[in-house]
């Protein structure tokens, strides 16, 4: 589709799945040119989250082949259309999971687009031209200067990177529940890319954070390199009941089908807990614990333009930056596997410009 959109002249170098668990292959595509309201962004790095891996395996049945993932997207501008004043050539950017809204509705007009009913994401979505997206596992990119963010100085561009779709996709339901309060006991489901981004807001607000994980290796690591106060195996019925009604909130980011009873039952009585992962399949709810207990179950979908800033900039003020490992684009596929396995401290993100051919 893109190949065929008349404006779409600019030959960039990118990865991609070229069909449903395929491997992720060299693939040259075209965007648009840079358009008035556009920036050109030279993409340096993009972190590797668990969406990309969910659509290179059509998890959830709406993938688009060929496929360039990518939502985690860091550089430098090397080009602004003729009516963008807040950005300019050299500023270190970062680009999200959105591409385009409609502008028009409640929704935008609150910068609250992920919610607009016509939101298009960075990769597999339709731009207002009528293209498919194409995402940051590429070297270049043309957005839409209302989806960019500014970088702040104190960030580093590799580490910042998973912020702009980990980081917001906790930052946002902390900050809309009310979790950002010194001394609250906030617990973390799933301690893989969003969750040790949790952990480290929280930490920064002076919360006390219970990582509930199915992984006893990951232990000595969230207490003592993520600063968490307390760690649940949740395979393990006796702790987690040990700990029945302690908590005032849960983010629960976990990638795979679980059983929410157990981990509403660490809430307190009207405690809420957070869905932000995604699984392919339906999440167990049984209705006990949340009688029981007068608890609330809600999701979150990563945030708006305007709050992407905003975290962006408590991250630049507190020093927050993500746990990763950095891989060339001939590791993509190594990569992706090591993330199927749960084997990743904390996120992949592609060194775009290393020098290395698959
Ligand atoms: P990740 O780095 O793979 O972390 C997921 C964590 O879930 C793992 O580290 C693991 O933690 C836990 N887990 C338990 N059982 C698992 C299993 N069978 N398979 C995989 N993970 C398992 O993933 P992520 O990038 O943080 O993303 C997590 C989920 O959030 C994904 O479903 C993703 O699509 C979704 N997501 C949602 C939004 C949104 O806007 N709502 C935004 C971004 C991502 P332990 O080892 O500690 O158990
Ligand atoms: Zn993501």
């Amino acid at each position: 589709m893109t190949q065929t959109t008349p404006n779409h002249t600019q030959t960039v170098a990118g990865w991609a799945a070229l069909e449903q668990n395929g491997k992720i292959t060299p693939y040259v595509f075209k965007r648009r040119e840079n358009g008035a309201d556009d920036v050109t962004i030279k993409i340096l790095f993009c972190g590797m989250c668990h969406t990309d891996l969910h659509h290179v395996r059509n998890d959830w049945g709406i993938t688009f082949f060929p496929l360039v993932p990518g939502h985690e997207i860091t550089g430098l501008i090397t080009k602004v259309g003729s009516n963008v004043t807040e950005f300019k050539v050299g500023d270190r950017v970062g680009v999200g999971c959105l591409a385009a809204s409609c502008l028009n509705c409640e929704f935008c007009k609150d910068s609250l687009e992920n919610y607009c009913e016509q939101v298009q994401f960075t990769y597999g979505g339709i731009f207002w031209d009528g293209s498919i997206t194409y995402g940051g596992y590429s070297e270049m990119l043309v957005a839409d200067r209302r989806y960019v963010v500014h970088v702040p100085d104190s960030l580093p561009l590799d580490a910042a990177a998973p912020l702009l779709c980990a980081g917001i996709t906790v930052y946002s339901p902390m900050k809309e529940h009310n979790m950002l309060q010194a001394g609250k006991k906030l617990g973390v489901v799933g301690l893989g890319g969003l969750g040790h981004v949790a952990i480290k807001f929280a930490k920064a607000f002076g919360l006390h954070v219970t990582v509930i994980s199915t992984s006893p290796s990951k232990e000595k690591e969230a207490r003592e390199r993520l600063g968490a106060d307390a760690f649940l195996l949740s395979t393990d019925a006796k702790q987690m009941a040990a700990e029945s009604r302690t908590l005032d909130f849960v983010i629960d980011t976990v990638a795979a089908k679980h059983s929410l009873g157990p981990i509403l039952n660490l809430l307190k009585v009207s405690g809420n807990l957070v869905l932000v992962g995604a699984p392919d399949k339906p999440v167990e709810l049984p209705s006990f614990p949340l009688i029981f207990g007068k608890r609330t179950v809600t999701g979150s979908l990563i945030g708006g333009m305007k709050e992407t800033q905003e975290m962006m900039n408590i991250c630049g003020k507190h020093n927050i930056t993500c746990d990763i490992e950095l891989v060339k684009p001939n590791q993509i596929n190594e990569a992706l596997d090591r993330l199927a396995r749960n084997d990743v401290r904390y996120r992949f993100v592609i060194d775009i410009t290393a020098k290395s051919h698959l």
